[in-house]
């Protein structure tokens, strides 16, 4: 049953996954509209499977304790990153989930390396962290606007021209160590269409209640947009490799990125395949003694154990 499941998932997310070694042209070869023929009633539907399957799964990784995941999400503005983590994440325990996103750096992260304010916020065993945003700013708004290299105050060797391909390859052997050492990276691209983006700052601008969400920054940006299809992807063609791979989900449709970006969470989980821990001969025979001296202590008049005594009840025993 659980095998069948992991299968559905696997097969879902197959079209969304970028074949590590593969020249992604995004506006080529990804619909921001692809919804799998699904209907919204019948994604809804699945949005809420899903997430009783992350909350169980969630619980069996922390009580494990062996491996971390961390996924990052990337998209350009008003892809709905929030939105996604709100969805995704709500029926998971929050003591096992990190949320961090990450903004203009501050002075004190402009006088480290870049990798150094991402790897404070990497997830320890047993728990999820999520990048809202995540080091592939990097290579995305930095190289799009070269002035933030600048800022960085790197040695002049070291901005070189080969400055984005050095930074793919340092990328990609950092999340290879993270995955040989038990915290598996799952990286997630919002692909929202020029037209949609429109739309929804539209929205924002209308809509009183969601003018906080707007500024003129963002105008600014879509100004760019070609610039930054570009630096997306050539930034999915040179990091999706097969210990930490890119999935480009559809964004057009706010449910169909929601069930897309809990289905990749889940696919990943399915594939740590986390265990609650065995309990072994020693531990089995305190549970015993504790549970005999616990029964010895019953009130007069109660039930030796009330827990067993009420499920035995239940099932009309
Ligand atoms: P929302 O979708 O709600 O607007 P947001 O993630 O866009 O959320 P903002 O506060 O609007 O959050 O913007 C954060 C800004 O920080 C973005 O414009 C992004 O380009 C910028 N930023 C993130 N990382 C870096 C970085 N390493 N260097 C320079 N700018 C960065
Ligand atoms: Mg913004």
């Amino acid at each position: 049953m659980a095998d069948k499941q992991a299968r559905r998932i696997a097969k879902f997310i197959a079209p969304l996954r970028v074949k590590p070694g593969s020249r992604v042209d995004l506006e080529r070869d990804f619909d921001p509209r692809y919804k799998a023929r699904m209907k919204k009633r019948k994604g809804t539907e699945l949005l809420r499977t899903g997430v009783a399957l992350l909350a169980e799964y969630q619980a069996k990784l922390a009580a494990q304790d062996a491996y971390g995941v961390l996924l990052c999400l990337q998209a350009i503005d008003a892809g709905g990153k929030d939105g996604t983590i709100r969805h995704v994440m709500s029926g998971v325990n929050p003591q096992g989930v990190h949320v961090s996103s990450f903004k203009v750096p501050s002075a004190e992260e402009l006088d480290h390396d870049y990798l150094w304010r991402y790897a404070q916020r990497l997830p320890a065993r047993g728990e999820i962290a999520i990048f809202n945003r995540s080091h592939y700013e990097e290579v995305l708004v930095v190289r799009v606007h070269p002035e933030n290299l600048d800022r960085q105050r790197l040695p002049e060797e070291a901005k070189g021209p080969d400055v984005w391909e050095r930074r793919y390859r340092e990328i990609n052997d950092w999340e290879r160590y993270l995955c040989d050492n038990g915290f598996k990276v799952v990286k997630i691209f919002l692909n929202l269409s020029n037209e949609e983006q429109r739309t929804r700052f539209l929205k924002r601008i209308d809509l009183p209640e969601k003018n906080w969400k707007f500024s003129g920054a963002d105008v600014r940006e879509r100004a760019r947009w070609d610039d930054y299809q570009r630096a997306f992807s050539e930034m999915i063609s040179a990091t999706s490799t097969p210990w930490a791979p890119w999935y480009v989900v559809p964004a057009d449709r706010k449910w169909f990125a929601r069930i897309s970006a809990a289905a990749v969470l889940a696919h990943t989980l399915t594939e740590i395949d986390p265990r609650y821990p065995a309990v072994g001969k020693k531990a089995r025979k305190e549970l015993r003694a504790a549970k005999r001296r616990l029964e010895r202590e019953a009130p007069e008049g109660a039930a030796r154990d009330p827990y067993a005594a009420g499920r035995e009840a239940e099932r009309g025993v």
